[in-house]
């Protein structure tokens, strides 16, 4: 059989993700000393209160699908924690509806609006979904290359010159992944400006909303008269609650495109894993210490981390949100992929290049703070030692 002709060409053409990649040649180094600064994963385990919520309802046998939305409880109880956050109400009956992980939000997101040929717009730097995702929907991904000189935010300029007459969706990924840049309420107002008069509509990512770092609380674009009613909210659980592995999420928006929504997810889902589901009720309830707690942590490792790369000569921007670092390796000499590969080889070190995270990335590296304080002081002494080798080699 030759399976070249009997796969879906889009997919077959589709890269694997660059994250794992790297992923799989750290597993093959097998050095016992390997450190991996790769994965956006908190290393906290679930709250416990919230892992026996999980646990009693298996204990009470609450083993069965729920509603295709999600249980009606949860749903409440998002709409209420979003109410609380925000001031915006959703509907838990017509506007809300719980998925498997942030992931499927996504996805069914983008397949809920894309036809053939549309355009989507994807600020990049950013998470490696988007733009196959997109393909996969049969829109064509248009790259928008944010900057560092702007703190990698997406600027009104740059959104306008990007839209054309088969613009149909923005990807509104913030606090980002990986350079941690979030948008400020003015700068949400700027994109809000732009799309006024046309029929764009928007998915904001907000899964790192509640890791956001400073005075400031994260604002979302719900929140932003003119975005609300274009806006598809995506949120989850993986990040802020340590959840990564239950996989829930939710996307929220208005009735008529979750209509639609809900469909794709039921011929393809049918609901989220319902333990899950109980579990989280707890999480959005009483959860909000837990994450006060965790975000207490990530932000002493991001001083700290800053504070090494800036101190070794990888200039970094200030992330303020999620739990990345995205320094220039520009420095070094080598290209973002040379870079991670030799320190990976030589020092048993991982971390992402740059360009896995699409065409902004070239230059620069992602490293997660989602380890030990002894972990990430480690790498930062073999990242440390790796630059002096290179010095030293140049001469
Ligand atoms: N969005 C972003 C920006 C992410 O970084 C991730 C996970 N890395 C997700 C969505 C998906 O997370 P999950 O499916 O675990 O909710």
């Amino acid at each position: 059989m030759d399976y070249s002709k009997v796969l879906n060409t889009t997919l077959a053409s589709l890269p694997p993700s660059g994250i794992r990649r790297f992923f799989d040649i750290a597993n093959e180094v097998k050095a016992d000393d390997m450190i991996s600064l790769s994965i956006g994963e908190p290393d906290f385990a679930t709250p416990w209160h919230i892992r026996e919520k999980g646990i009693t309802s298996l204990e009470q046998g609450k083993t069965w699908y729920s509603a295709n939305a999600g249980l009606l409880e949860l749903r409440e109880a998002i709409s209420r924690r979003i109410a609380r956050h925000t001031a915006v109400e959703f509907d838990p009956r017509s506007e809300i509806v719980v998925t498997v992980g942030g992931s499927e939000a996504l996805d069914i997101g983008i397949r809920a609006l894309v036809n053939t040929g549309d355009e989507v717009l994807v600020p990049s730097p950013s998470f490696v979904c988007y733009a196959p995702l997109v393909a996969m929907a049969g829109g064509v991904p248009v790259s928008i290359v944010t900057k560092a000189e702007n703190g990698f935010r997406l600027t009104a300029d740059e959104l306008r010159a990007a839209i054309t007459p088969r613009t149909k969706l923005l990807i509104l990924p913030f606090p980002n992944n990986p350079t941690g840049a979030v948008m400020r309420r003015e700068h949400l107002e700027a994109i809000a400006d732009v799309l006024r008069d046309t029929d764009i509509m928007v998915i904001s990512d907000e899964i790192y909303g509640a890791l956001t770092y400073g005075d400031a609380p994260h604002v979302s674009a719900v929140q932003i008269e003119g975005l609300r009613e274009r806006t598809l909210l995506v949120d989850g659980f993986s990040k802020a609650y340590a959840m990564t592995g239950w996989r829930l999420g939710y996307i929220c928006g208005p009735e008529p495109v979750m209509k639609q929504v809900v469909k794709l997810h039921q011929y393809a889902i049918m609901c989220a894993p319902t333990t899950a589901q109980h579990a989280a009720i707890e999480a959005m309830e009483n959860g909000d210490e837990d994450i006060a707690y965790m975000r207490g942590e990530y932000d002493a490792r991001r001083r700290l981390i800053l504070q090494e790369l800036n101190d070794m000569g990888l200039t970094c921007f200030e992330p303020e949100g999620a739990f990345y670092v995205f320094p220039s390796i520009q420095i070094s000499g080598l290209t973002s992929e040379e870079f991670c590969e030799q320190l990976l080889l030589r020092h048993h070190v991982a971390i992402v290049p740059g360009t896995a995270f699409g065409d902004g990335g070239e230059g620069f590296a992602r490293i997660s703070y989602c380890y030990s304080v002894n972990h990430i002081m480690e790498a930062m002494k073999r990242i440390r030692r790796f630059l002096q080798e290179l010095k030293e080699e140049a001469r």
